[in-house]
């Protein structure tokens, strides 16, 4: 056997086995084994945004260790990659960077903007992965924005067109003015601001009576269509049905009952605005108001704000408040916290909006999504809740249009004279509608021969939510259906509602099943200050820092060590650098077990002692542990288990213990000998295979220099998991072994306390073992307490003494000289 070298550098082991895992080809699905059982990962595709943060160390980590050890575990692994390109992240960024509006040239040269942008930030997004070692197959590689993938989105479409699903419809909609699209409810966020609250007066109709409204939006006046009071107010509840007139636009409208109103918020009266709230959508439904539109969809107040039009939302709030004031029907004002939606990728505040969008059927599916959610396995359990719990808050259908350029065009057009919507055929795409006629000579409802295209695009979850299947090899491969469901859906805690929703929704529409078996969820990377990591909040650590320091095998310790799976994760130095010392403990091990090892004969004849049954039974118990913690992904508990059997059982441990035998076989027997070099031979093999998931390159280093010519497998990658040998567990070894480890710790602890080398020699050692039986084990075993001790004179009593006790077992105690 090869000793290791003295030195290793971390960076170089690591960069040296991405390149020749590659080359090796050590992550290929084999798509032609039919033996092989098949675990498949549904890799979300990630929106790149130019940088690899700890929170994609942290996602990736745990899917990549669950990768590997299913490999390990005689799985066909499936572990594809995919970019999710287009949105609005990308167009607001290509805004910015090169200050223009979309609307300001071509949609074709603003899409090849975005396309470079894309790319660049890609190439960023892919060397982080592959930092991080993470087990890709490459040759899976895909990028949405790709019209290969437009087909498999808009095939996607039309066969939930043709199933009913989809619909066009003038529905409010979250709108985002900046951006001048429309978004999805999960694509709001929401904010704390200081706003104000008018207190305005509305006469009553033929009367000197006036009532009082509070509001935050006076803007909104020109479009009030209604006056709500609680039926159950005694205050207001005479007044309903009479009309009310509304100020600035003198119109008169109905007072209206509506148990949704709150009599203690504000003055107990609510106008009825199109639309100030969601809540205003929800009143105008029910009541069926009529609906005034005052909004332009860049945020302007258009031709019914009367005198106002023209003005942004600000600018008719201010004219408005001045123009109250001055009739003097503006009683008070007081400053109040609200909290107000805004868009997640450009953060203007969203208005609401009508207008003709098309939309999927999403809430007709909440009954069945809940049921499949409970069938799915979920790591942690609870965040099953999450995702239930979002899909029953949803209050519309998921609107799918966007009103921007870098999407999936909407494969439909319209005929110009009839308005018939003309559906693409599934042969047909990928296709623009923009750039294409469709392939029909005339409207099948009036013979026309013009057509208008949909000049919308697909919001960007229309793309990803059908990874699963895509990943599968939908809609090319016969036997897609292999790998459909996928095994595992990794996802963030944040993008549950989105990803995990979406995937479920549009599954679940497609094929009447669920799109995966298992969701693993990692939580949030906090700043070392215990808030969420953001540049903002300066506590930001980027990833390339923590890799170029550490290197990732410490960085991904960290990942897994961080807590329980689903829970935030805090981003502290020191346990990354924890992590490296680790490694540095490891290797100095595995070092001086490979130079130990240079005469090792295998073929041998040895004789295992009581402490190398010891460690062997603690090495399939640990074995056992860190297998069920990661089949159940509890990445903390392998993990913390695997350190503290190394650093603290194996090496402070045994490895001390055994060095007399090892150093003197004249005086043991070559037997002895054997028997330590044979078992730290199969102890830190254990340890590498148990470790490989987590720490894959200085485990491969190992494997390479001392295993592989004995193992035969061309990386510890592919090496099969260790089996559970229960013939090797020997519980009496185990208990004995205890015994005499914690004398054999307790002299060596004296010796660091007297501040005396571990070598010093010892002239004599009294121990009391307390009772009789203890006193025999410690007999049985004094050669390794006196070896390792180095004592020159042992004597063992059964009676109980007082001298110093040893911490683990206080019967035992001792008296030394030096
Ligand atoms: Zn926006
Ligand atoms: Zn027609």
């Amino acid at each position: 056997m090869k000793p290791l070298p003295k030195e290793f550098d971390v960076i170089e082991i690591e960069k040296r086995w991405q390149r020749k895992w590659e080359e090796m080809g050590v992550y290929r699905f084999d798509w032609e084994d039919k033996t092989r059982t098949i675990f498949s990962i549904d890799t979300p595709p990630p929106y790149p945004s130019g940088e690899f943060h700890m929170g994609n160390v942290l996602n990736w980590t745990y899917f990549d260790m669950v990768a590997r050890y299913k490999r390990m575990r005689g799985s066909n692994v499936y572990f594809p990659q995919g970019w999710d390109c287009h949105g609005l992240g990308i167009e607001v960024q290509v805004e910015r960077e090169h200050n223009l509006r979309k609307r300001d040239m071509p949609p074709d040269k603003f899409r090849k903007l975005c396309e470079e942008l894309v790319e660049k930030y890609i190439a960023m997004a892919k060397e982080g992965v592959i930092r991080l070692g993470c087990s890709v197959d490459w040759t899976t590689e895909y990028r949405t924005m790709n019209p290969d993938y437009w087909r498999r989105t808009q095939l996607s479409f039309i066969i939930l067109y043709n199933k009913g699903f989809m619909y066009q419809g003038t529905h409010p909609v979250n709108w985002c003015p900046r951006c001048e699209t429309a978004i999805a409810d999960a694509e709001v966020d929401y904010e704390e601001h200081e706003g104000t609250l008018h207190y305005i007066q509305f006469p009553l109709e033929n009367s000197n009576e006036h009532l009082l409204i509070a509001t935050t939006r006076p803007e909104f006046i020109p479009a009030c269509v209604a006056v709500a009071v609680n039926p159950s107010d005694d205050r207001f509840n005479k007044y309903i049905g009479r009309k009310i007139i509304v100020p600035i636009v003198n119109r008169a409208v109905e007072i209206i009952s509506d148990e949704n109103v709150d009599p203690s918020f504000g003055t107990g009266v609510v106008m009825i605005c199109t639309y100030g709230d969601k809540e205003d959508v929800k009143t105008v439904i029910k009541h069926n108001l009529p609906v005034i539109m005052i909004l332009t969809e860049n945020g302007k107040i258009n031709e019914n704000g009367g005198k106002y039009a023209g003005s942004t939302v600000d600018e008719a709030k201010e004219a408005i408040v001045r123009d109250l004031k001055a009739a003097g029907l503006l009683e008070k004002t007081e400053r109040v916290q609200q909290e107000i939606g805004v868009c997640d990728r450009c953060e203007a505040p969203i208005e609401i909006l009508e207008r003709k969008q098309w939309f999927m059927k999403t809430r007709i599916l909440t009954d069945k999504l809940e049921k499949t959610a409970n069938e799915v396995v979920w790591y942690p359990d609870y965040m099953k809740i999450r995702l239930i719990d979002w899909a029953r808050s949803l209050d519309w259908d998921w609107v799918i249009s966007r009103q921007r350029v870098f999407g999936t065009p909407i494969p439909i057009w319209y005929c110009k004279d009839c308005g018939e919507v003309i559906l693409a055929k599934e042969k047909w795409v990928p296709i623009d509608p923009k750039l294409e006629k469709p392939r029909i000579d005339k409207c099948p409802k009036c013979g026309s021969r013009e057509f208008i295209p949909e000049r919308d695009v697909f919001d960007t979850w229309m793309d990803s939510s059908i990874s699963c299947a895509v990943h599968a090899g939908w809609p090319d491969r016969e036997d897609w259906r292999r790998l459909f469901p996928a095994d595992l859906h990794p996802s963030g805690i944040d993008i549950i509602r989105t990803w995990a929703y979406y995937l479920m929704v549009r599954h679940l529409a497609l094929f009447d099943e669920k799109p995966y078996k298992s969701c693993l969820i990692n939580g949030m990377v906090l700043g070392s200050d215990g808030r969420k990591m953001s540049k903002s909040l300066k506590n930001y650590v980027a990833a390339p820092e923590v890799l170029d320091k550490y290197g990732t095998d410490a960085a991904r310790q960290w990942a897994a060590s961080g807590g329980a799976t689903g829970s935030d994760i805090p981003f502290r130095w020191p346990d990354v650098e924890y992590g490296r010392r680790f490694l540095t403990k490891l290797w100095n091990a595995a070092r001086f077990v490979s130079t130990q090892l240079k005469d090792y004969d295998a073929g041998g004849k040895y004789e295992l002692q009581l402490l190398d049954k010891w460690i062997l039974t603690k090495a399939e118990k640990l074995t056992q542990k860190v297998t069920d913690a990661l089949e159940k992904c509890q990445f903390n508990i392998a993990i913390e288990d695997l350190r503290n059997f190394t650093w603290h059982i194996f090496c402070d441990q045994y490895i001390e213990a055994v060095k007399d035998r090892l150093y003197k076989p004249e005086l043991y027997g070559e037997e002895i000998k054997n028997a330590v070099q044979d078992t730290l031979y199969t102890v830190l093999y254990r340890i590498i295979q148990l470790l490989a998931p987590i720490t894959p390159h200085i485990t491969e280093e190992i494997y390479q220099t001392m295993y592989a010519e004995d193992m035969r497998q061309k990386s510890l990658q592919l090496a099969p998991w260790p089996k559970l040998d229960l013939g090797k567990i020997d519980e009496e070894a185990e208990k004995k072994g205890e015994l005499v480890m914690a004398v054999i710790t307790e002299i060596r602890r004296e010796k660091a306390e007297k501040r005396k080398p571990l070598n010093t020699p010892i002239k004599r050692v009294k121990i009391y073992g307390g009772k009789s039986e203890f006193a025999r084990i410690i007999s049985e075993n004094k050669e390794d307490i006196v070896g390792t001790c180095k004592i020159s004179q042992l004597e063992i009593l059964s009676a109980k003494g007082n001298g110093r006790h040893v911490q683990e077992i206080p019967e035992i105690s001792f008296i030394s000289e030096y």
